[in-house]
């Protein structure tokens, strides 16, 4: 069966890692963007972009978080740019159970950033309207992709749960909340 091809609209973050200065303002406005309600607290810790900083070596790495995953990769690369070695983890955006990032900190669910979903549209994602060394530039751009299912963020925190607690505990306990409502 031939595959069904579709349109899709590509955003695009890119990073320069030379302009980067490691000011944490990307990491500040997209946890208050993502505060609830809206701007109504700053906690880099509910950020879905950080920094990976080795101030010594002078590395500014942002990273977006991306997909969860359960099980962390067995071997690492390590790149070497402009004579600064830096680990793969540094450009990594995976939710996995080798760090502590990514993960809101009440509950532990995994955190993905969403390019600033919002209504109406932003213009740009927050973090690069905040970047003002242009370290982070916006762009837009249409490819043809492979129909695919996507899971959404409700189906990510629930997969997150199931692996962390087992389904039959997580069955259980809704049980118990909706017997409680
Ligand atoms: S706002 Fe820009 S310069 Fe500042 S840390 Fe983020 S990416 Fe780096
Ligand atoms: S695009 Fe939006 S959600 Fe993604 S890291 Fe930047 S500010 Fe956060």
């Amino acid at each position: 069966m031939k595959d069904q091809l579709e349109k899709k609209k590509v955003k695009r973050i890119k990073i320069n890692l030379d302009k980067c200065v490691g000011c944490r303002a990307c990491e500040i406005a997209c946890s208050a963007f993502h505060a609830t309600p809206k701007y109504s607290s700053i906690n880099p810790a509910r950020s879905r972009i950080r920094m990976v900083i080795d101030e010594l070596n002078d590395e500014y790495v942002p990273i977006r978080a991306r997909d969860y995953t359960k099980a962390e990769c067995d071997g690492r690369h390590v790149y070497t740019i402009n004579e600064k070695e830096y680990s793969e983890c540094s450009f990594c955006g995976a939710v996995c159970p080798a760090r502590n990032l990514f993960k809101e900190p009440d509950s532990g669910l995994p955190l993905k950033c969403d390019m600033c979903v919002d209504d109406p549209p932003l213009k740009e994602p927050l973090c690069v309207q905040v970047c003002k060394v242009e370290a982070l530039t916006y762009e837009e751009y249409e490819e043809e992709v492979k129909e695919e299912v996507k899971l959404g963020e409700m189906e990510i925190g629930l997969q997150s749960l199931v692996d962390k607690h087992g389904l039959q505990k997580l069955v259980d306990t809704v049980a118990r909340m909706s017997q409680k409502g």
